[in-house]
């Protein structure tokens, strides 16, 4: 398997394979490789002649210095894992190959959607994400781009940068992994004990408590009752929200038919996210 260092290179390559009419799949990563990773590049490679997986911890979506220092980074067990899938080409770089001096990129105006949620405890994280997507996607130009679920606000916020630029780029979007009792596979999952990851359950079950809950109740009521069931257990909440799958607006009366109820919260100092949709 090959691991390419610098865009020249990786770029060298791919144009040699597009030009024998090969089809590039995409894949980006942080690294610290999990299931839930892998589940993407093996669809990813089933869809396409070859698959780009890059490892690259983007700096510019840390908004919180700490965070980024402790982020997991494990490039040479993300490569063995990865020499199991076939027709993989690993693109690690560094940060001046993804921000050369150059990159034009400027802020992108989301309407104020990246200023909820994720984006209201992580200011600048989304400008961040859809920045480094943006170079990524300039150096590798791939038919296919595979996303996780996982992170629900990021695939509607890449969605909106896609069509703004009108990229050609189809965007797959892939359910989350879970282990067998339910916590969402995450490369921050290596940080936690095993009496926190029971801890972190908790995410889950109250994911499931509020899809169990009776459609009559109001999204406001849901919320309350699902704060309340969230806080028997060890962790620190930062928010729990209802929200429409599209417009990504919080429900507060009524339902609409796209729903996605999103969690996300400390389990001693590593920050948790997860969501589960639930059609009313
Ligand atoms: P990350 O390395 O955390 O930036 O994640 C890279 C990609 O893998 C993103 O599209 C994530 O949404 C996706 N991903 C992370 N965890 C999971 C999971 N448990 N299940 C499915 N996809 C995931």
């Amino acid at each position: 398997m090959d691991v390419f260092y610098t865009a020249e290179s990786l770029q060298k390559k791919l144009e040699s394979l597009k030009l024998s009419g090969d089809r590039i799949g995409f894949v980006p990563t942080m690294g610290a490789l999990h299931e839930g990773h892998l589940k993407l590049v093996e669809k990813a490679a089933a869809e396409n002649d070859h698959v780009v997986v890059s490892i690259f911890v983007n700096p510019t979506q840390f908004n919180n210095a700490e965070d980024l220092k402790k982020y997991p980074r494990t490039l040479e067990a993300d490569i063995t894992l990865l020499s199991e899938v076939d027709n993989v080409l690993v693109f690690a770089p560094d940060k001046n190959e993804i921000y050369p001096e150059n990159d034009h990129f400027d802020h992108f105006d989301f309407r104020g959607k990246d200023k909820i949620m994720e984006g209201e405890f992580r200011p600048g994280h989304f400008q961040g994400v859809v920045h480094v997507v943006y170079n990524l996607f300039s150096i590798v130009k791939p038919d296919k781009a595979y996303f996780g679920l996982k992170d629900f606000q990021q695939v509607a916020l890449i969605r909106m940068m896609l069509s703004f630029f009108n990229l050609s780029v189809d965007m797959v979007v892939c359910e989350t992994v879970r282990t067998e009792n339910g916590l969402a596979l995450s490369s921050r999952n290596m940080r936690l004990s095993e009496k926190e990851k029971e801890d972190a359950l908790i995410i889950y079950n109250t994911l499931l408590f509020m899809r169990s809950l009776d459609r009559t109740l109001t999204p406001v009521q849901v919320k309350k009752m699902a704060e309340n069931y969230f806080s028997q257990g060890n962790l620190k909440l930062e928010y729990l929200e209802i929200v429409d799958d599209h417009t990504l607006e919080p429900l507060r009366e009524s339902w609409t038919s796209n729903v996605t109820c999103c969690i996300a919260a400390f389990c001693g100092d590593v920050r948790l996210i997860d969501n589960m949709q639930i059609r009313p």
